[in-house]
């Protein structure tokens, strides 16, 4: 028998081997072997039975391992492998280690343990006779027939106090039986997820809740592949209508998968999850994917997986390769989320390939969202995707009412800049007054965000990257949010010694501080990723916030996903401008999204929510179509917009970034290569650039970039990976693809 093998070795090759008859048994598609590549052993997949014909066989070497009895990979993993090498313009390997979590490639720490049940049935009588010949033998037979479930070898010995031959001799004599199992670990127990855990009594439906169950039941029930777009406004019980899609997969014997953006920002979401589904069927174990799983955890939740003993997972973008037996059904929580793209190689998108992973599987999609990425609904429109509406909150709960507050006034008004306006400051106190609790968003972490000489105009930027560095008051540090360079910030300007110095930009810690002052009597945390460093700080926090011991949050959007709490009445959002003035055609839909999303945090209890949105330009379309969270308006403008300038959803977007030490050598190359390009593709791709990249150096690295349009991402991505492969790029220049990108930063 001859196997080809994808080795993990930093190579792009299938070699082949021969399977010695010892391991016959056990080599199957897909397997994680272990083969001798140069003179070493190296972690590979089997790809492929059998050898091409006429495959000379002669000093063929031997695979010397297989590392687990199920496959690494399903056949359908495999070929998701083959789809994403392409599509994703990244190596075979380098995929297949993304897909196999580490814990399962190492194959090190299955832990088991042997258990004892009863064999055979004795009478009475029998065990009398058996008591005057063995009594030890005897009691433990007694022991194990009181028993509904097998017993754990080691313990019962223990508790009985006997030496393992008693249970052996049973067992010799066929009266016991002795099996032995994995030892599962904390992947179903874990309760990292169960702190914020919500009643898990299911809701009656409402009528649009059944409409959508109903649609979405039906075409799970052709057992072929589609996918649905469910498009909810906040509040409106999508996931609901997830449990009970899952709940009918589940019954009728199918795998589900569902995937949220992050796991430890959804932790609501997940506990509720969990805790609804193996209330609904408690056979049916619920493995939880997340990044503060320990390794053995991890390779438990896979195997229970691999094995078919679990049939759903809960996890973030990564757990779309999870190896979910007869998968039916894949949720997408949030599908717009760009946390969905990863942001190293390979970038793929989870959301994206979830779609392929259904369409492989004949398995439906269901993805859901209040504000679809425009991908998403433009697919929708052409009939590619089914479109589901909810357009009602639960319980008739009224959408909050939307303030735009135009801060150019209360500039004026204050005399100068100023963080908090008039109406915002009054609704704080109010709430605080009704002991009714308040959100404060602001998308940008640290004090502010610049640091300028207002005598000779110095921004103080870090040496590495060529952005400003941000102001944390706490510590009187400057740091670079890129590459986390900091220096004490200076107190004179460090160019003309100038005192002068102004703080430019809001962040988190300055609007707390803003907030103290006006509020000196309430209990207010701050929530972003300096606060949140320590583990479980998050969970910590909104524990608290539950309950009632915090009056006022402030923090970045990471925490504006997918919470509920039904006492925050007050939203507001301070600088509605940061996401709107980024360089990236996508602007206004992130803007929308986020003003959306954060809108829908307010008015979740019986009291309507009020959101308090303060920007300089009040007047711009995303802000004026949140007010009435109008998302058809929005995106029928916004996909106007995109389809004239031919922007996606109508083109995909291949974005090659060039990296080097010497910014000359960077340009030419760069150049020399977008010749070759536009010659050799014409027509096939439409070139932009190159040019440096909108931030020109990270690290000490100059960047370049190149952009290419393109109708025909699939025919492209061959012959640009070929192009590559073939041209003469200097060992400095390091060039990295990313196939649709989320992020053009
Ligand atoms: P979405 O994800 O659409 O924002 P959720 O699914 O989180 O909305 O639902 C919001 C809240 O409403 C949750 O607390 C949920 O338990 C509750 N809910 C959902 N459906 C119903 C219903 N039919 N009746 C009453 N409450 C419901
Ligand atoms: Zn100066
Ligand atoms: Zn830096």
């Amino acid at each position: 028998m001859i196997v080809g093998v994808h080795p993990l070795a930093g190579f792009d090759k299938l070699l082949h081997y021969r399977v010695p008859d010892s391991l016959r048994a056990s080599v199957h598609l897909g397997s994680l072997v272990r083969v001798p590549v140069l003179n070493a052993l190296r972690l590979g997949v089997v790809g492929d039975l059998g050898a091409p014909k006429d495959f000379p066989l002669d000093r063929l070497k031997s695979v010397a391992q297989v590392v687990h009895p199920f496959p690494a990979l399903t056949p359908d993993l495999l070929k998701l492998a083959r789809w994403m090498s392409v599509y994703y313009a990244a190596s075979l390997d380098g995929i297949i280690e993304t897909m196999i979590p580490a814990a399962v490639r190492s194959g090190a720490g299955i832990k088991e343990q042997k258990l004892l049940s009863i064999a055979q049935k004795l009478k009475d009588e029998e065990v009398e006779l058996l008591a005057k010949r063995a009594p030890q033998q005897a009691r433990l037979y007694r022991f194990l027939a009181q028993q509904y479930r097998p017993q754990n070898k080691g313990l019962v010995a223990k508790r009985l106090q006997q030496t393992a031959a008693v249970a052996n001799a049973l067992i010799k004599h066929g009266l016991v039986r002795e099996e032995t199992r994995r030892v599962l670990r904390e992947a179903y127990t874990d309760d990292w997820s169960k702190g914020e855990l919500v009643a898990a009594k299911p809701p009656k439906l409402n009528a649009e809740q059944l409409a959508a169950v109903s649609a979405i039941e039906r075409e799970v029930g052709h057992a072929r592949f589609g996918v649905t777009l469910l498009h909810g406004i906040t509040g409106s019980g999508k996931t609901e209508v997830y449990l009970h899609a899952i709940d009918t997969v589940l019954k009728a014997g199918g795998g589900v998968m569902f995937l949220v953006p992050e796991v430890a920002l959804t932790p609501q979401t997940v506990a509720r999850l969990r805790s609804r589904l193996e209330s609904i069927a408690p056979d049916h174990k619920c493995v939880v994917w997340h990044s503060h799983l320990s390794e053995g955890e991890r390779l438990d939740g896979w195997l229970a997986l691999a094995a078919g003993e679990a049939r759903v997972v809960v996890g973030a973008r990564s757990a779309v390769f999870a190896p979910v037996h007869n998968l039916k059904l894949i949720v997408v929580d949030e599908e717009h989320e760009p946390a969905y793209k990863q942001d190293e190689t390979p970038r793929y998108h989870g959301r994206d390939v979830a779609v392929y992973r259904a369409k492989l599987n004949g398995a439906h999609c269901l993805l859901g969202s209040a504000t679809p990425s425009l991908e998403s609904y433009a697919n929708a429109l052409a009939g590619k995707y089914s479109l589901l509406k909810l357009k009602l909150r639960v319980d008739d709960r009224k959408l909050p009412h939307i303030d735009v507050v135009d801060m150019r006034v209360e500039v004026m008004r204050a005399r100068g800049m100023t963080t908090l306006s008039q109406r915002l400051v009054h609704a704080m106190q109010d709430r605080f007054d009704k002991r009714e609790q308040t959100i404060l968003f602001i998308n940008r972490r640290g004090y502010s965000s610049s640091m300028l000489c207002t005598d000779c105009g110095h921004v103080e930027e870090c040496g590495h990257c060529s952005i400003s560095m941000t102001y944390h008051r706490a510590d009187e540090m400057l740091r670079c949010h890129l590459c986390g360079d900091e220096r004490i910030a200076p107190v004179s300007c460090p160019k003309c010694r100038s005192p002068k110095i102004r703080w430019r930009g809001l962040g988190t810690q300055r609007v707390e501080e803003a907030v103290r002052r006006v509020l000196p009597r309430a209990r207010i945390e701050r929530m972003d990723t300096d606060a949140m460093s320590r583990k479980n700080k998050f969970r910590e926090i909104l524990g608290q916030f539950r309950t009632g011991k915090i009056d006022l949050l402030v923090g970045t959007q990471m925490i504006g996903k997918g919470l509920d709490f039904p006492n925050v009445t007050l939203v507001g959002l301070i600088d509605a401008d940061i996401s709107m003035h980024i360089p990236d055609f996508r602007a206004n839909e992130r803007t929308f999204q986020l003003l959306v999303q954060v809108a829908g945090r307010a008015g979740r209890g019986d009291r309507a929510g009020e959101v308090i949105v303060q920007t300089f330009t009040p007047q711009a379309e995303p802000i004026q179509f949140s007010r009435h969270a109008d998302y058809e308006g929005f995106s029928a403008a916004e996909l106007k917009l995109r389809k004239d300038f031919h922007y996606p959803p109508y083109r995909h977007l291949i974005h090659h970034l060039f990296r080097g030490p010497n910014p000359e050598k960077l340009k030419f190359f760069a150049e020399q290569w977008a010749k070759l390009v536009e010659k050799e593709m014409g027509d096939q791709v439409e070139l932009r650039g190159p040019s440096p990249s909108p931030i020109e150096k990270i690290k000490d690295a100059y960047r370049w970039q190149l952009w290419y349009f393109t109708r025909n991402v699939t025919k492209a991505i061959p012959v640009l990976t070929r192009l590559r492969n073939e041209f003469a790029w200097p060992d400095d220049i390091i060039q990295v693809i990313d196939v649709d990108p989320v992020s053009l930063m």
